[in-house]
């Protein structure tokens, strides 16, 4: 049992990490910006605290006392947010440098740092008839710019960290993350999350037309939550001190996305596509090559699986929320 800081507890993956961590016994104290009425997640086993994590002195609070964190902490959300706070985005690098620093001034053993697919060369993302992504396609570096930039820079500052001066860091490169318990509305939700909300109004309405981003031939593996918390956990009690992708590989369009949500909704729904709205790159993947040869393991939950709960979790929300 282990002393544990979740960074960004509040947030989609930092709830599910503490959920997970304190059920496997671990002291765990969970950190985030937000109030705590605000967090997807509270966890009343945890020692909860509102800190800001940009902040040096709050990263000391935070890491006091502690031996494993895990940085799960970032301004960010869908494509609607990255691409239009590329500012914002990069200002993550303060949490994750005055967090790796006070976890080294503390003397942490371990430190796992959420990085993204979003690092990944953009040159190679240009087919939605994808070419799965191996780790070392991040260079020549080329990544999504503001967010994937920040992301790749914090990276290569773990890297040193482990080599300069020996604290133990570990970075997993997420591949969208969906599932239940994270954020469903408001402008920074992700694309699983906002066509299950979309196709929930739909059947609550009987309004069955809803409006898709993009040709929605744009190609994407999306990692159920439970896959990405047990890559999470099984990497950082690892020795692999390079990135490794977490994601799964099973790629669909966002058509197809659209019409596996509907099938689960029980209902038939026309598209209308916005070719203004904001899609990232055209496909992408993610090559667990690496990921089964270092850790004998991969994501492997069903799309459809994992869409189930998720929808059924968002339709109780649009219908508590009265839309
Ligand atoms: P999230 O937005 O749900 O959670 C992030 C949390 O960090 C939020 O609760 C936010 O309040 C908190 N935070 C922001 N600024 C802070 C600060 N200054 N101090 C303390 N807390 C602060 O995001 P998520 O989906 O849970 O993502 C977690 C991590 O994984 C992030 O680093 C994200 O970039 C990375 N990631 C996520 C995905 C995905 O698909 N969800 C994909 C790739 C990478």
């Amino acid at each position: 049992m282990a002393n544990v800081l979740v960074a960004g507890a509040g947030g989609f993956i930092g709830g599910h990490t503490v959920d997970r961590l304190t059920r496997d016994g671990h002291n765990v104290r969970s950190v985030d910006l937000s109030l705590l009425g605000d967090w997807h997640q509270v966890h009343s086993e945890s020692d909860n605290k509102v800190l800001d994590l940009q902040i040096r002195e709050d990263c000391d609070t935070a890491v006091g006392g502690m031996e494993v964190v895990y940085n799960l902490a970032a301004d960010m959300g869908g494509m609607g947010f990255i691409e239009n706070n590329k500012a914002l985005c990069m200002l993550n690098v303060l949490i994750n440098t005055h967090l790796l620093d006070a976890a080294r001034a503390e003397g942490s053993e371990r430190y796992f740092f959420a990085s993204s697919a979003c690092v990944y060369a953009q040159a190679k993302q240009t087919d939605p008839d994808v070419t799965a992504l191996e780790e070392s396609d991040a260079y020549p570096a080329d990544p999504e710019d503001g967010y994937g930039w920040e992301k790749l820079f914090s990276e290569r500052l773990c890297r040193h960290y482990l080599e300069d001066f020996g604290l133990e860091t570990r970075v997993g490169r997420y591949h969208n993350a969906y599932g239940p318990r994270g954020t469903w509305t408001g402008g920074r939700e992700k694309a699983p999350a906002a066509i299950c909300r979309k196709i929930a109004e739909a059947k609550i309405s009987g309004d069955h037309e809803i409006a898709i981003w993009g040709d929605g031939h744009q190609a994407r593996s999306f990692t159920y939550i439970d896959d990405c918390i047990e890559g999470t956990l099984r990497l950082t009690a690892s020795d692999v001190a390079e990135p490794l992708n977490i994601g799964s590989s099973e790629v669909v369009t966002i058509n197809q996305l659209v019409a596996l949500i509907s099938e689960i909704a029980g209902i038939e729904v026309t598209t209308s596509h916005d070719l203004t709205a904001p899609q990232g790159v055209r496909g992408r993947n993610s090559d667990n090559t690496l990921i089964r040869e270092r850790l004998d393991w991969e994501p492997s939950t069903p799309l459809r699986v994992g869409l189930e709960s998720t929808f059924a979790w968002v339709y109780d929300r649009v219908v508590a929320a009265g839309r």
